[in-house]
């Protein structure tokens, strides 16, 4: 009934809007250059607080931001755009200094969508860029169909029902969100935190008085539940889960 709105053949996405969040001038020009030149609109923003304004005038399709800015910082401007639901899944690329793992894990940890280490390459940034951009457009198409997939696994929105391999499984309501959550953004990386605002509709800062272990036992029981495909559902070891459809497997 729904198939037309999930073909993936409806892949002809319209100009993509891309703020550029840097303070040092010559990598925010070097960035706006690539990815103008590569056929995105691009806006860019020199501190975090005119990027804020700027998404409160136009919500972009992806922000590149530097987590180094004077002022409001990158985790910062990224924290509230989490907090708002406006820009809640606003896709964002995050860029820093360090190669460090950890300086990754708090990244993703704060809602990233992904990370690239300076310096980087002008052309790796558009393959992230564009990568980001493909995942959050098939997010949108399958959300709106109210129809999420992952290889055999089917969620219908609408009906609260999930099926894999086209036999209805039976999730409860907390596991039922909690895949919903994972699918919905398929892929990236989601802390605990994340998933319990999302899965058990906890406000956020009211959500540590709720055990994180929680979403442990409601993983693991949602793993049994998708047996093989379970194992698709990754902990990401001291940060949280994310979905990883395996490749050819979609
Ligand atoms: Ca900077």
């Amino acid at each position: 009934m729904l198939a037309s709105t999930m073909d993936s053949t409806a892949r002809s996405l319209p100009v993509p809007r891309v703020l550029v969040v840097e303070d040092e001038p010559d990598i925010a020009a070097l960035i706006a250059y690539q990815l103008t030149r590569e056929g995105f609109r691009v806006e860019t923003a020199g501190s975090g607080t005119e990027a804020l304004d700027a998404i409160a005038r136009e919500i972009p399709d992806l922000v590149i931001l530097d987590r180094m800015l004077p002022g409001l910082s990158g985790d910062k401007v990224l924290m509230r755009l989490r907090g708002d639901s406006q820009t809640a899944r606003l896709p964002v690329l995050i860029l820093t200094a360090k190669r460090d793992q950890e300086e990754r894990i708090e990244g993703l940890e704060l809602g990233a969508d992904d990370y690239l280490a300076k310096p980087f390459s002008p052309k790796e940034l558009v393959l992230r860029a564009r990568a980001i951009l493909r995942r959050a457009h098939d997010a949108g198409a399958r959300s709106e169909g109210k129809v999420l997939r992952a290889g055999p696994l089917r969620v219908d929105v609408g009906s609260n029902e999930t099926t894999l391999e086209g036999v209805e499984l039976n999730l409860t309501p907390t596991e039922f969100r909690l895949l919903l959550a994972l699918m919905e953004r398929r892929g990236a990386t989601q802390s605990r935190q994340q998933l319990l605002e999302k899965a058990w509709d906890v406000e956020s800062g009211v959500s540590g008085r709720i055990q994180t272990r929680t979403v442990d036992m409601h993983v693991r029981r949602l793993r049994a539940k998708l047996g093989d495909v379970g194992a698709w559902i990754q902990t990401i070891r001291g940060f949280g889960y994310r979905l990883k459809v395996p490749e050819g497997r979609d």
